[in-house]
């Protein structure tokens, strides 16, 4: 029997893990029950939220204005909203941000925040600055239990969702750190679900903070600019399909399923062909150009020219690209990355087997801020890791069959 919890960890689906309006936060997040936030709310959650407190929908968009136009997070500076209705905002409402226990900046400008989830747990999020654009890579979960081998964040286990508000959150609280003024230009550009934690292992909180994200009166960002990043829940790809178009991306890492189920666990029960069956279908439906398919190169794992291949004629003819990511390594993970020859052959390679593929830089590598370093801080967690679940359920069966 698995707990709630553990359901949760796993597949997002478990009761008590959603919000609505009105109804305050996920359970656990450690926000008040008495005073709905704000940032946690859809617009269509926030029209209901006033019309419960008997004013008029249009509230709603006044509200988005000052919240997401403007970085107002004081309801005594929203100066165009009646004083009574300011005051039950005062009283039944509020806009809690995350808050920052520390922060890095990298040489290459990289800038990396620890958010406090709870006394004794935190969550990372950090920028990326380019010429051309500025990323932000937000959390969405404190630790993650999908277990993929050669992952930091996997090695600390699960903790806990992190709720709509804590996600929308992190963007809100960036463009403040980052100096984002009303009028001026946006300083985040990107913004991609690929810190901590396994996104649509958290459904429920993960896609109205998406909705906040490309709404026009939220964040107001193209949908070709926020990209979700999953290790491959196969049902909850099927089921973003029908509810919301952003960037896909996947992380494959091999390209047999012997191989993968080793590494990214969850590979066991999804295997390959079904997970991209997933991809295609969302593709599809969303009309979309194209899935990223993440690689890490991983020295005599997963890089041989043969891998190449085979990872070719998986891809070839599909809509989809890879990006290979150099393993960023971290004390104790038992990988080493691969040489920058094996990289750019093993592109190469890709691209002569007809498939689009380009190679990830490494950013912030010097404050531990580049892909799979990040851990936060994740103690009392609550859920075994997928691996070991998946192993003990395999004996149980082989011990049943014997
Ligand atoms: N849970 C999501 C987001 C993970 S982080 C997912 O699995 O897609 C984004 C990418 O970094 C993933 O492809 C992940 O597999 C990869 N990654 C994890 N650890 C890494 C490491 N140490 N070096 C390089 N990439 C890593």
């Amino acid at each position: 029997m698995s707990t709630d919890a553990e359901q949760t960890a796993v597949s997002g689906e478990a009761a008590g893990s959603g919000e609505a309006a009105g109804s305050g936060e996920s359970a656990g997040s450690g926000e008040s029950a008495a005073r709905v936030n704000l940032l946690g709310l859809t617009r269509e959650q926030l029209q209901a939220f006033c019309a419960l407190l008997g004013s008029k929908p249009f509230r709603a968009r006044q509200l988005m204005n000052w919240l997401y136009k403007r970085g107002c997070d004081r309801f005594e500076d929203m100066s165009d909203l009646a004083l009574g209705f300011r005051a039950l905002l005062a009283a039944r409402a509020e806009i809690r941000l995350p808050e920052i226990v520390s922060q890095q900046q990298a040489s290459d400008g990289t800038r990396k925040w620890l958010l406090r989830a709870d006394q004794s747990q935190a969550f990372e999020m950090v920028y990326i600055p380019e010429s051309d654009r500025g990323t932000l890579c937000i959390s969405s979960q404190v630790g993650c239990a999908l277990d993929c081998a050669f992952c930091a964040t996997a090695q600390q286990g699960f903790n806990r969702n992190l709720s709509t508000a804590e996600i929308v959150g992190q963007v809100w609280l960036a463009n403040r750190e980052l100096g984002f003024e009303p009028a001026g230009d946006r300083i985040i550009t990107n913004v991609v679900l690929m810190g901590m934690g396994e996104p649509l292992a958290n459904y429920r909180n993960v896609v109205p903070a998406l909705r906040i994200f490309l709404d026009d009166l939220g964040f107001d960002l193209s949908r070709r600019r926020v990209t979700l990043s999953t290790s491959g829940l196969v049902p909850q790809i099927h089921r973003l399909a029908q509810d919301i178009n952003v960037a896909l991306a996947v992380s494959l890492h091999a390209p047999d399923d012997e191989l993968r189920s080793q590494l990214v666990p969850i590979n066991r029960l999804h295997p390959i062909a079904e997970l991209l069956e997933a991809c295609w279908h969302y593709i599809d439906e969303q009309n979309g150009r194209s899935v990223t398919f993440e690689y890490v190169m991983l020295e005599q794992i997963n890089d041989s020219p043969a891998q190449a291949r085979a990872l070719a004629r998986l891809l070839a003819g599909r809509p989809a690209k890879v990006n290979l990511i150099p393993f960023n390594p971290y004390p104790g993970s038992g990988f080493r990355r691969s040489s920058d020859a094996a990289i750019a052959q093993f592109r190469d390679l890709l691209l002569r087997g007809g498939v689009m593929a380009t190679v990830r830089r490494t950013r912030g590598d010097d404050i531990d801020a580049a892909c799979g370093q990040l851990v936060g801080r994740v103690t009392d967690r609550t859920v075994v890791r997928l691996g070991s679940r998946v192993e003990a359920a395999r004996s149980r069966v082989a011990g049943v069959q014997a």
